[in-house]
């Protein structure tokens, strides 16, 4: 009983965080591999609601195992979006960021 309810908080938790490196980074890769800037963010529970700066509306899982998480960590996009005109120094910070933890020999 109490090794599930444990269990069940760190799933959460994880969850969560992969909601606060959306919402940080404030980019998200659409299916066809478009990197697009992230206007607005709203999480509701388990899924998150993400509207786009060319205003495509995203409904995010809660799983980091997720498609968008994969491509997030590696970095599989192809090109920005070039309605959401995300900056130059945006794209830097996020490869220099999040490219060096577990995947840095990637790109
Ligand atoms: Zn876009």
């Amino acid at each position: 009983m109490t090794s599930s309810v444990v269990k069940k908080k760190r799933y959460y938790r994880k969850n969560v965080e992969f909601f606060k490196l959306v919402e940080k980074i404030k980019l998200w890769p659409s299916r066809s591999g478009t990197l697009h800037g992230i206007k607005s963010m709203t999480i509701k529970g388990n899924i998150a609601e993400i509207i786009t700066h060319c205003n495509e509306k995203f409904q995010i899982n809660n799983s980091r195992h997720s498609r968008a998480a994969r491509s997030l960590r590696n970095k599989l996009f192809f090109h920005s979006c070039h309605t959401c005109k995300i900056p130059k120094w945006k794209i830097e910070k996020y490869a220099g960021t999040y490219v060096n933890q577990n995947y840095g020999s990637h790109l």
